[in-house]
């Protein structure tokens, strides 16, 4: 009889406590963490040779959204690839409970913009076995998982539950509704959720950037302060749960007053979505840091969501959405394939679409690559910028790009890096001490964007070649910092008796695959991936999921209600 089911013998132990690393034997029973130290000639069932290897903490992601996706891919990836064994669903205020059985059809159209998932993978994926919330966990709690989940209560099908699709997007609550909207909280607290969330870009601001499929708003984007205080409020009575906001920035005086309001009633963690440095605006996440730390100089836990991932995106005009905060992109973007190429062919609209530059790239238009054509005649853009195209064919580079794309009936494919480029504004963010690393947004945008890398990225760029930080400060935000914001209970470190969520991982080698296409959603849809390589193994409740950077098919992974298994 072995002494340890698993021994990880010989490697650089990290605990995510920003404890010196040491090296080390880990060994691991019942899914726990039972011994670390050295462990001498005790026999594991089986042994993981980690010398030259670092072992550390699962990665936790707090803002994804594999709502739909866990459901076909146990393995939620592209984030389990990447070293992530926790993440949290439910973000921004979207999922997909509660919903009545005649609101299904609309909750999945409703995802397909705002977070761009494809409707015919959420058709055919989802097994829509619940209408509660709490029906809905016990549906994810039977899905066989590769990583732990973490549910927040989303707000927007919580108040259209109550007060009806059109009725939400509409007006405020009524006493009464606000009364069931707050009971429906409770509820779902009672059942594990671990807090609620809730995406609130002002419709009329200059970043209402993810909309409903018809362009129209969010439920959440349009609700009111007073329905988020008594929500905060059910949290703060309760002294549990956390809160997840996207807003557009944290520069408006009214939005900030808001943010410390929540964080105020409920006493809880209150975690700012996002902190994004943008090369030519540097004011803004500079302003962000200086408020995150006069928060924490009132004891008010706020924290802060930062953009550490590359976000370039790869598009086409067939299904490209995130130019939503310009009206007239949201306009010439919406309806069907056909109708979107005869409104972007529209001359009419071009002088629009021209004079407003979208939030999501990097300045100006011209700096948008062509990475690929289909039509033979246009060949000689590829690889071009939109300037240079523009340049070549005597337009303004937004005519050279639509025009390209109308001609080539909408199939060619630009690349817009995204706009946190500069390596010293990084590491201004990176040097507040509240700030969480991500943004995966998991399971979304996947036809244009592959956050689910950061993790590996984090290590790979910002630890490794720009030395910003060591590797004890990184896996404590990769890991123990969110997971202490959000109520996991005994996740995030290494310290015997805890779950066994592990990385084993070469440091030299920890790299991130180029992006590729996946041709493997249900309903014949696809997907954008990025893969990882240099991760000796990870393991979930002491599984190994992925072994050499390839999954081993195990499904250790369990609903985590109330911040536990
Ligand atoms: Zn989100």
């Amino acid at each position: 009889m072995a002494e340890f089911d698993v021994v990880i013998r010989g490697g650089m132990i990290i605990d995510g406590m920003r404890m010196p690393r040491f090296r080390g034997d880990v060994g691991i029973s019942n899914g726990r963490i039972a011994k670390i130290g050295r462990l001498g000639s005790a026999s594991g069932a089986r042994v993981i040779d980690a010398g030259g290897m670092i072992v550390a903490p699962g990665f936790i992601d707090l803002h994804t959204h594999y709502d739909a996706q866990l459901f076909w891919d146990p393995y939620c990836s592209i984030s389990s690839w990447h070293g992530v064994t926790s993440i949290v669903i439910g973000n921004c205020g979207f999922g997909f409970a509660p919903v009545r059985p005649d609101a299904r059809e609309r909750a999945m159209l409703t995802m397909t913009r705002v977070e761009a998932i494809p409707f015919a993978a959420m058709k055919a994926g989802m097994p829509w076995d619940w209408i509660t919330f709490p029906e809905f966990l016990d549906s994810v709690e039977r899905r066989p998982k590769a990583v732990n989940i973490l549910p927040y209560m989303p707000v927007s099908p919580l108040l259209t539950w109550v007060m009806g699709l059109e009725e939400a997007k509409r007006r405020p609550p009524t006493e009464q509704e606000e009364r069931e909207i707050c009971r429906l909280l409770d509820e779902a607290m009672d059942a594990g959720a671990c807090g609620w969330s809730a995406q609130r870009l002002d419709p009329n601001g200059p970043a209402c950037v993810q909309r409903d499929f018809d362009g129209t708003p969010m439920v959440s984007d349009v609700m009111s302060d007073d329905t988020c205080l008594a929500l905060a409020r059910v949290l703060g009575r309760r002294n549990e749960g956390f809160i997840q906001m996207t807003l557009a920035s944290a520069d408006s005086q009214h939005d900030i007053q808001h943010f410390e309001k929540l964080a105020e009633l409920s006493g809880r963690p209150v975690l700012y979505n996002v902190v994004q440095p943008r090369d030519n605006l540097p004011f803004v996440h500079r302003g962000t840091i200086a408020w995150l730390e006069s928060c924490r100089q009132r004891g008010l836990r706020v924290y802060g969501q930062a953009v550490t991932a590359d976000t370039g995106m790869a598009f086409t005009f067939e299904n490209w959405n995130l130019f939503d905060e310009c009206q007239a992109w949201c306009d010439a973007t919406t309806g069907t394939s056909a109708e979107r190429k005869a409104k972007l062919g529209d001359p009419s609209r071009r002088a629009a679409l021209k004079s407003q530059v979208p939030f999501v790239i990097t300045s100006e238009f011209d700096q948008i690559f062509i990475t690929s054509v289909e039509r033979e005649d246009l060949k000689e853009y590829e690889g071009l910028t939109l300037r240079e195209a523009g340049e070549r064919s005597g337009k303004h580079p937004v005519d050279a790009m639509l025009d390209i794309s109308v001609a080539d009936d909408l199939r060619s494919e630009f690349y817009a890096p995204g706009p946190n480029q500069n390596m010293d504004y990084m590491k201004e963010m990176l040097d507040c001490p509240y700030l969480i690393p991500g943004v995966s947004d998991g399971g979304a945008h996947t036809k244009f964007f592959t956050g689910g890398q950061y993790p590996t990225e984090f290590l790979e760029r910002l630890v490794r070649e720009h030395s910003m930080l060591s590797l004890e400060e990184a896996h404590w935000r990769l890991s123990a910092l969110p997971a202490f914001c959000a109520g996991f209970r005994d996740r995030g470190l290494l310290r015997e008796g805890a779950p066994a969520d592990i990385v084993v991982y070469d440091f030299d080698q920890l790299h991130v695959e180029p992006m590729e296409i996946a041709r493997d959603l249900p309903g014949g849809e696809w997907r954008r991936v990025r893969k990882a390589s240099g991760y000796r193994c990870i393991m979930v409740n002491g599984q190994v999921t992925i072994e050499d950077d390839n999954q081993t098919g195990a499904t250790p992974g369990r609903l985590l209600r109330h911040g536990a298994a």
